[in-house]
């Protein structure tokens, strides 16, 4: 399928970084800290941000966590790490927003959930905190969910539906009602003084078709930013798979400014995989380039031993430890390809695709190891050091590559 174009929306500024069409899609992620311990949430936005998260969100829910939030800001700037945080509110943000000027003018964004603005009053608390953002100069993110829909205007169109002499289905009333919400909260938020180009929407559902038909839906309705994501994409693999899927046929479509992979971590597990996951989805799809990409083959019974696989596990973990470096001294070497085959069927063919890449012996193969640079052989290597000369190789193509770039970009 054949990407669209991007689909052309404003740019709104968060702490600095451009979300919309003329910006490259942005990732970002959220702690699963208690914010109220600014240390604890101070190192997990840190490794976030270290792991390439653009935009970090915290939960801002009680008063020792708005409290907390200037000490967090602060904790992330003494440490080197420039990376903007957005406070989520749910029920008493209208609250904590007054009560807390600092936390409102530290927060780079404020994401306002329209369903959870409190049962009553809700308009008005919802203009409490597009008033403080107004007086903060800070845009927002009206994110509507599907689990924590405005009951009223649901009820409202649910009532509305009914009347019908031809009742649409509940799903499709349900998947109105959350567009509504967000467009009419945008709307009331203008008509509070924030400007057309500080507002992101979001509009996230749980099951992978009902979120491709609903970004399409909104997308064709609005020129805002977008925030595209899969809630609740849940554990492990499964989650991956989902967010990729539902990502994937949005992006596809051109649709989709910054992107959060809402995964559950196992217990002990690693945050930063979202952000992982979420760059993964960028470039796989070829909108962004963040890391050298190393293809490897299955395998198969051609290759009765685990080299390969160990030697394509060890490439990609040298590449990820290099890339710190290799980022600011080698421009460009995001964009590289790396193959690392199993034998001679596809092996030769894919490694002259790459950058460069190696096609080790097969089962039965004579015990050499052919290097292709640039789609020509360079080298074949044999014996037990192929994988530190083939590193050797691999550093030097870089320096001789991507170092190039970097000295004729120095200014003279
Ligand atoms: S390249 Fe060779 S080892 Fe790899 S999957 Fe194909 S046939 Fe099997």
């Amino acid at each position: 399928m054949p990407f669209q174009p991007r689909r052309k929306t404003v740019t709104t500024l968060v702490g600095g970084v451009p979300v919309g069409s003329a910006a490259p899609v942005v990732v970002q992620s959220m702690t699963n800290t208690d914010t109220a311990d600014p240390a604890a949430t101070a190192a997990q936005v840190i490794a976030l941000a270290n792991a390439g998260s653009q935009l970090v969100r915290i939960t801002v829910n009680t008063d020792e966590a708005a409290a907390a939030v200037p000490e967090i800001v602060q904790r992330i700037e003494d440490a080197g790490v420039s990376v903007p945080i957005i406070g989520d509110f749910h029920y008493n943000g209208h609250l904590l927003l007054v009560r807390h000027p600092e936390c409102a003018r530290w927060l780079a964004k404020y994401r306002i959930n329209p369903g959870n603005v409190g049962a009553r009053h809700r308009d008005e608390n919802f203009r409490t905190i597009i008033r403080v953002a107004v007086e903060h100069q800070k845009p927002i993110r009206i994110g509507v969910n599907w689990g924590s829909l405005d009951q009223d205007l649901l009820t409202a169109l649910m009532d509305e539906n009914a009347r019908r002499a031809n009742p649409l289905d509940a799903k499709d009333v349900y998947m109105d009602a959350m567009l509504e919400s967000a467009l009419r909260s945008a709307a009331l938020a203008e008509e509070t003084g924030l400007r057309h180009d500080a507002i992101i929407l979001s509009a996230k559902i749980s099951q992978v078709q009902d979120v491709v038909a609903c970004y399409r839906r909104l997308a064709g309705r609005c020129d805002y930013p977008l925030h595209l994501g899969l809630t609740e994409a849940g554990l492990g693999m499964k989650g991956i798979v989902a967010t990729t899927a539902a990502l994937a046929c949005v992006l596809a479509d051109g649709i989709g400014d910054t992107i959060r992979v809402s995964l559950t971590p196992r217990p002990g597990g690693d945050r930063t995989e979202e952000v992982l996951v979420a760059q993964q989805v960028l470039q796989s799809l070829g909108l962004r380039s963040f890391t050298p990409q190393v293809s490897a083959c299955p395998g198969c019974g051609r290759t009765t031993s685990t080299f390969f696989q160990r030697m394509a596990e060890d490439i990609q973990e040298y590449l990820r430890t290099q890339m710190p470096v290799w980022r600011d001294r080698y421009p460009g070497v995001e964009e590289m390809k790396v193959a690392v085959m199993g034998c001679v069927v596809n092996g030769p063919g894919e490694s002259k695709h790459a950058n460069i890449g190696i096609s080790l012996p097969g089962t039965f193969e004579e015990p050499k190891a052919p290097v292709y640079v640039d789609g020509k052989l360079r080298v074949t290597l044999k014996g037990d050091s192929i994988v530190p000369e083939f590193l050797a190789i691999l550093d030097e193509y870089v320096a001789d590559r991507y170092g190039d770039r970097a000295a004729s970009a120095a200014p003279a």
